[in-house]
């Protein structure tokens, strides 16, 4: 039952725009949410999910899926902004689009890619859910507050599945998933236009941005033979929410043959984000099997992705002294790369060869000044090596530049409590918990920030100046949330 209702709410996010248009959200018989509220309940969902131990936040793999996520959005007429999107590690085969403009691919589904067009052809498929708001008209019978309840379901459900001993990946299963929804609702043709839908939109946005549209085909393909050989855990999961059928291919496949096919090899970018995922992936020791057996099999030319993979899954189990063996063979000459200058400074620092790792990390910076997991593990080791004034230093500086980024305040905050600045360290973390959505917490350490005594008078009046700014601010999402009833 719950699967259902969870599902209505993921749905959710399709409902219509000419939502705004209607005069006034007062009276409960109003058919759906205005795009406001979607986004109230959306980030309500997302907090929960940011802080679950399944959302991945690497720098490196993150800023490739939004690269890719953005490429297509920038193809779509007129661009859609503004959506977030984020790996679940699951190892379950999955990916979902949830209320107010966020996109979730689990771990599993990336691995199971075999080209970049194959992972952008669900990132467009998602995404022309997103654009094409087509399944309002299955919702449209739903009064907001019904909507609204399902939004409270959901959390319902996240804080039963945290509260019991079930694995945190099956939090975003149970919480974010649409899984089974419209097989259930008896709804499946309806559903079946719309699965159309979104392959013919997605299939236009894939050749708009440059993949080659055949991707889509060959995964769905791939997808759906795994789903009748029951292959591997956690292939229907997709297939619930979307439901796949021989038709759908065929349709998908007499679209693609009548565009033109896109020949060339896969960006490393894509290469090397997959690679990194799969040795963050289960144990280090299985991870390093699988590496290991690849290479193996490759006589001639070594994937430098699956040696960096190697080498990070070696870290992983602690075996320093191999992985830096292992990753020396990749940086020889040119054929270097920040992620593998990032894992080497980082070996060195784990050698405990202080001086060399943030050497190493301040040439890879000067070459490679974009680059935000360098910075940040510059950051991390500058703190780690004794020396949180220079860490802070730096911190404060790319927080101006990036004034976005949560990673960049829970290190300055890390960086002030080393250097004993409480109030600093408070505030730091209040931004951060503010960039990630969590209204409430930054709240309570800028409580904490002005009740440190002897402090600064011009940083205790911005921290009192801020607090009562996130005070009202959270006074006005709470009304907004009891308002849905998801408070
Ligand atoms: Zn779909």
């Amino acid at each position: 039952m719950f699967r259902r209702l969870v599902a209505l709410l993921v749905c959710a996010s399709l409902l219509p725009a000419q939502a705004q248009a209607l005069p006034d959200l007062g009276d409960a018989s109003d058919a759906a949410l205005s795009e406001k509220q979607e986004t109230t309940i959306g980030n309500r969902i997302m907090r929960e999910i940011r802080v679950d131990p399944a959302f991945l936040d690497d720098p490196e793999i993150s800023d490739y899926l939004r690269a890719l996520g953005e490429r297509l959005l920038n193809s779509s007429d007129p661009p859609r902004r503004n959506v977030e999107f984020f790996i679940v590690k699951d190892e379950s085969v999955n990916a979902f689009a949830l209320i107010g403009g966020h996109i979730g691919i689990h771990s599993g589904l990336f691995l199971l890619t075999r080209s970049e067009a194959e992972l952008a052809g669900v990132v467009a498929h998602e995404i022309a859910h997103l654009l094409q708001r087509h399944q309002s008209r299955l919702h449209q019978a739903q009064t907001k507050f019904q909507l609204a309840s399902l939004a409270a379901f959901a959390l319902g459900i996240i804080a039963a599945s945290r509260g019991s001993s079930s694995q945190s990946g099956q939090i975003a299963e149970a919480a974010l998933t649409s899984a089974g929804a419209i097989a259930i609702q008896g709804q499946l043709n309806y559903t079946r236009d719309h699965e159309r839908e979104a392959d013919r939109v997605g299939l236009v946005l894939l050749e708009r941005a440059g993949f080659d549209p055949r991707g889509m085909v060959t995964f769905f393909e791939r997808m759906q033979r795994a789903n009748r050989l029951a292959e591997f855990k956690g292939a229907p999961s997709y297939l619930r929410t979307h439901p796949l059928t021989v038709e759908r291919i065929a349709d998908m496949q007499s679209r693609v043959d009548t565009m033109a096919p896109r020949l060339g090899p896969d960006s490393f970018e894509y290469r090397l984000a997959r690679a990194k995922l799969r040795a963050l992936s289960g144990a280090p020791a299985e991870a390093i099997a699988w590496f290991r057996g690849q290479l193996a099999s490759q006589t001639v030319l070594r994937p430098r992705e699956e040696v960096f993979g190697l080498a990070f899954a070696l870290r992983r189990a602690r075996d320093f002294d191999a992985a830096f063996r292992e990753l020396a063979v990749i940086r020889e000459g040119k054929s270097t790369h920040p992620a593998f200058e990032l894992l080497h400074a980082q070996l060195l620092a784990d050698l405990k060869r202080t001086d060399a790792s943030l050497a190493a990390f301040e040439s890879a910076i000067k070459a490679y000044p974009y680059h935000r997991g360098l910075a940040y593990g510059h950051a991390e080791a500058l703190i780690e090596a004794g020396r949180p004034a220079d860490a802070v230093a730096l911190l404060v500086q790319r927080t101006k530049l990036y004034p976005d980024e949560a990673i960049a305040f829970e290190l300055l905050s890390k960086g002030y409590a080393a250097t004993g600045q409480r109030l600093l360290q408070h505030r730091a973390q209040a931004e951060a918990y503010y960039r990630r959505g969590n209204l409430g917490r930054a709240v309570d350490q800028l409580e904490l920030a002005t009740r440190v005594r002897q402090s600064d008078d011009f940083d205790m009046a911005i921290a009192e100046a801020r607090l009562r700014e996130l005070r009202s601010l959270l006074q006005v999402q709470k009304e907004a949330e009891k308002a849905l009833k998801i408070s």
